[in-house]
């Protein structure tokens, strides 16, 4: 057996196993226990795609995905921690200096550190309208504004925030701070509960007069927007697709099962032609999905890298998961929406998956600018 095919195996028997139980937990509680993180770490699931050189495993975009869609069939939080994980490092090695790489992406990669990726803004739009400013102040950098949504923002050691220099506009002006938690005015205030994606820690920051050392600048002045989309947003977003993918071949398979048991008017749902074609046009849908995130990868690891299939495979991704998510709850009945189901979490945890790493709108944008530039 290939040593791919063998991981493959592994993470198969984690997430339908062990996984299962660690899921309920945070399902239950709303937090993800440390002895998860631990065992995730120990494991070795969060250094899968980060280079060798690195203490990472140097899995190629191709290799991981299929590995990314089997975490995806497990719990959400799950699926967010290895994501995150297997991706912040990116945009640190890319843009870091040698020193910033020994300092801080080799403790990342060995699971000492957590870094958390911070772009939303309350007050702005994602991207280049960032209001976060910064203003230089000797070997400091003095840090002001907000952020908000962001994943693992209490819990993170570091927040990589993008932010743009006082008195600038538009992509010129901005820089990505790796911001400590605990520095002087930074505070970092869980969300509301949210609908779904348990576990998820997701933050409002507040940054005022916070004072950073010049040297947790990664990328130079002018270069934030690049180290947010060309280093980490770009190739997560097929990286969001496979868990897309992963989420809704969870919810076909529960749906399948189902049909074959439910039996109504003396034969099982599964045997009505209304219903197998629920379960054909998901499974079309699916598999449709998984080639076009299996394309994007491909296209990415070339040279250039393209950016128009990784929009392109979130957006059929996430349109996909909506419609095989629904068609999944659809065949379960009335029963699907009560919480002793897992469809009933699925169904709740997929509608994320149009706002992460981008809504559907955006990566309409980016696709048509592909097409017109
Ligand atoms: C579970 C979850 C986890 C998240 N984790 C993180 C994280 O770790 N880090 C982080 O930085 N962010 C995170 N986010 C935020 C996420 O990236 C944003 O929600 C998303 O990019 C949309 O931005 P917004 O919420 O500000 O929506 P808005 O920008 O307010 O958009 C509202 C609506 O208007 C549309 N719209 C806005 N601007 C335009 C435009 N120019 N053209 C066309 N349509 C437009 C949008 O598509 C959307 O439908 C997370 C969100 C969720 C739900």
């Amino acid at each position: 057996m290939s040593e791919d095919r063998a991981l493959l195996d592994e993470v198969r028997a984690f997430t339908r196993g062990t996984m299962r139980r660690w899921g309920e937990e945070v399902e239950r509680d709303g937090v993800v226990p440390r002895r998860m993180w631990e065992e995730l770490n120990a494991r070795g699931y969060l250094r899968l795609r980060a280079p060798r050189a690195m203490g990472g495993r140097g899995l190629s975009l191709p290799t991981y995905l299929p590995l990314l869609e089997e975490f995806s069939r497990g719990h959400g939080s799950l699926r967010m921690i290895v994501h995150v994980l297997n991706g912040v490092w990116r945009p640190l090695h890319q843009y870091g200096t040698p020193a910033q790489i020994e300092r801080f992406v080799r403790p990342l990669v060995a699971g000492e550190i957590v870094v958390a990726f911070a772009v939303t803004e309350p007050h702005a739009g994602t991207g280049a309208d960032v209001r976060c400013t910064a203003r230089r102040d000797g070997d400091q950098y003095v840090l002001n504004g907000e952020k908000h949504l962001i994943t693992f923002g209490t819990i993170a050691d570091y927040c990589l925030v993008l932010c743009r220099l006082e008195g600038t506009s538009g992509s010129e002006g901005t820089l990505c701070l790796l911001v400590r938690q605990g520095t002087p005015g930074f505070s970092a205030q869980p969300m509301a509960e949210s609908m779904g994606l348990r576990g998820g820690d997701h933050a409002h920051l507040i940054f005022e007069d916070c004072r950073v050392p010049s040297d947790h600048r990664i990328g130079a002045e002018g270069e934030g927007l690049a180290v947010a989309l060309e280093g980490f947003l770009y190739p997560s977003r097929i990286s969001v697709a496979m868990s897309c993918v992963g989420l809704a071949a969870q919810a076909l398979d529960l749906a399948v099962a189902h049909a074959k048991e439910r039996v109504t008017f003396g034969r099982p749902i599964g045997e009505r032609q209304m219903v197998q074609a629920m379960l054909a046009e998901a499974a079309t849908d699916l598999e449709a999905a998984r080639r076009l995130v299996l394309w994007a990868g491909e296209c990415w690891e070339a040279e250039p890298p393209a950016i128009g299939p990784s929009a392109m495979a979130k957006l059929y991704g996430l349109e996909a998961l909506q419609r095989i998510t629904d068609r999944a709850l659809q065949v379960f009945g009335g029963v699907g929406y009560f919480k002793d189901h897992e469809i009933e979490r699925i169904y709740r945890d997929a509608r994320a998956q149009r706002f992460e790493e981008g809504t559907a709108e955006i990566q309409k944008t980016t696709i048509a600018r592909t097409l017109l530039e």
